[in-house]
């Protein structure tokens, strides 16, 4: 049997105007300011006006460690947000932003697959509603304008060689990771190098999906440090002058879009920071805009559990005020096969004790998302070439365990597919059974929240950190940064720093190799590792087979 692909799904979708889909959800069309027929963008008077309403349940979605074979995180969001609905619960999906650079190299597109979808899905992987343009626009302009201030005679006393400010373009392009600037003459300015991001790695998108609102999002932008004085101290954006400008660049980009599933149930897509130097969920202000609306909202952070979940547990739901009902850990048989093991040519024949073998991993995933005090469910992402063996190994590996897997056939089916999990989700939201804590206080200085993050969510011996790093963390408390939380950097394939080591290591060491202070978007970034915030394109680029077709649609886009 030969499936359709992604896009031909999306293409066939028969999609509601967006007035019509905003209607569903109780926003009038004078609230929605539509990009086209299928695209539109709440209003913040609307967003203002609901804030007193009681919220609905928060139901996040995140998965065992990533694995070549693919989990399905944002698959099974759509599924489950579809399937809610399908048994009758008003309930809306809110998820991220695809960046543009990367559809280019090989990473899969950003919403969804199979018959578990967002659409329109080749706006939402290129240029969308241009919240990633408005974000590449604002972060340039505090880039042009701190060379600006140099050149006029540098009276903020900027050590040009320590600017830390970059600059970003949404695309990978590795040639621009580390460059030199201003070279050319007196009248282009004082020569330094420079380098480089991808527009989501940004402290400005970081910003953009933490930020209450756009008072609170021009303090953040004004709290950004973008360079350092000879003597260390600081310099912030807001001493640039450049926090105004930058808000009004950002303006319509921090209201949240509006669009909807394959099965024409609503979906908020805003923001998309990196899940490795920054936290990996999609804005606060579509969460809880959402969380107003709808009975049940359903949401997807990055990456594993390890990292996403902690992150959107330690830092947004701190931040943002929030506490989820459940907790949906995405498993597939193909990663439990995996992480047991088998490569992944091998992964079609059927292989009960890999499944068995790799089940440690997610056994170390439910513990962990426990201790934060939610309950959580494993959804296993059925795949058609999953056998019924291997999938009683699962249910019968985490009903050991103290909780219980629900297959889902979301890809396959849609929502219809989802209803089981749908029904079993619901249920334990509606018990209130969750008693949600982060894992270390605000007030645990910061060596030791990066010591109860590497023990308690890696288990790892140990946390290795240097001298310097110690005195950097000290400085920064005796700065008035020591109540902020920790942003883990590190691979995403294991719970170590090692991304070979799959399954549930033990008696590893994380080493911390560089700390870095996002002073706006409120978070100490602990590097573990080689950490990528410029990616290349791979020897062949999906690039050379995206094109338009006769009749002028997109080919080769997933
Ligand atoms: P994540 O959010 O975890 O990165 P996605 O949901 O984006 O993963 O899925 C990654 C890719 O895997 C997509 O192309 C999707 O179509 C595919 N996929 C997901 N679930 C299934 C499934 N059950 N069967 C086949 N392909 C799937
Ligand atoms: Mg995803």
């Amino acid at each position: 049997m030969s499936y359709k692909s992604d896009i031909e799904i999306a293409r066939g979708a028969s999609k509601a105007l967006i007035q019509d889909i905003g209607a569903k959800i109780g926003i009038e069309s004078k609230d929605l300011l539509p990009y086209g027929h299928d695209k539109a963008k709440v209003s913040q008077s609307f967003i203002n006006s609901v804030q007193d309403r009681k919220n609905g349940k928060l139901i996040l979605v995140t998965a065992i460690n990533p694995t070549p074979a693919g989990e399905g995180k944002t698959t099974t969001t759509v599924g489950l947000g579809d399937g809610l609905n399908r048994i009758g619960k008003k309930a809306m999906v809110c998820i991220r932003e695809a960046s543009l650079g990367p559809n280019f190299g090989m990473k899969g597109g950003a919403a969804g697959g199979g018959y578990a979808q967002i659409v329109p899905m080749e706006d939402m992987n290129l240029h969308f509603t241009g919240d990633f343009h408005a974000i590449t626009s604002a972060h340039s302009l505090l880039s042009a304008m701190i060379d600006n201030h140099i050149y006029w005679g540098n009276e903020l006393d900027i050590d040009t060689r320590r600017v830390v400010w970059r600059r970003v373009v949404d695309m990978n392009d590795r040639a621009l990771r580390q460059i030199t600037t201003s070279l050319g003459g007196v009248s282009n300015g004082f020569p330094r190098e420079a380098g480089f991001d991808i527009t989501v790695a940004s402290e400005v998108m970081a910003i953009l999906c933490l930020a209450k609102d756009l008072t609170d999002l021009q303090k953040r932008l004004g709290d950004m440090i973008v360079a350092y004085r000879r003597d260390r101290s600081p310099v912030f954006a807001r001493d640039i002058k450049a926090d105004g400008a930058m808000t009004v660049l950002l303006k319509d980009a921090m209201q949240p879009n509006l669009v909807q599933t394959l099965e024409n149930n609503p979906a908020f897509v805003h923001g998309g920071p990196f899940a490795n130097i920054a936290h990996g969920c999609n804005s606060v202000i579509a969460t809880t805009t959402a969380l107003k609306l709808c009975d049940y909202v359903v949401t997807e952070a990055g990456f594993g559990a390890d990292l996403g979940a902690e992150k959107f547990l330690n830092i947004k739901c701190r931040k943002a005020g929030l506490a989820p009902s459940a907790v949906v850990l995405v498993a597939t048989v193909r990663a439990m096969k995996m992480n047991g093991g088998v490569a992944k040519a091998d992964l079609g024949a059927e292989n009960v004790d890999a499944v068995k073998a790799g089940c440690p991993n997610l056994g170390r995933h439910i513990e962990n998302l426990k201790s934060f005090g939610v309950p959580v469910v494993v959804a296993i992402n059925h795949f058609v070439t999953d056998t019924e063996a291997e999938v009683q190994a699962v249910k019968d590996f985490v009903a050991g365990q103290g909780s219980e897997a629900i297959v889902s056939q979301h890809w396959e089916f849609g929502g219809k597919g989802a209803e089981a999990l749908a029904t079993r989700v619901a249920e334990i939201a509606d018990a209130d059974m969750a008693n949600f804590a982060p894992i270390y206080a605000d007030e645990m200085p910061l060596a030791e929240k990066i010591q109860t993050i590497c023990k308690r969510i890696y288990r790892a011996d140990q946390a290795l950190m240097d001298q310097k790093i110690r005195n950097q963390l000290k400085d920064w408390e005796a700065q008035g940064y020591g109540h902020l939380p920790v942003c883990m950097a590190k691979t995403q394939y294991s719970f170590s720093t090692d991304p070979n080591l799959r399954g549930a290591p033990v008696g590893h060491s994380v080493p911390v190799r560089e700390v870095r202070l996002s002073a706006g978007a409120g978070f100490v970034v602990a590097v573990c590792g080689e950490i990528m915030t410029m990616p290349g394109l791979p020897r062949k680029p999906a690039a050379e087979t995206i094109m338009l077709n006769d009749a002028g649609e997109i080919e080769g886009l997933f």
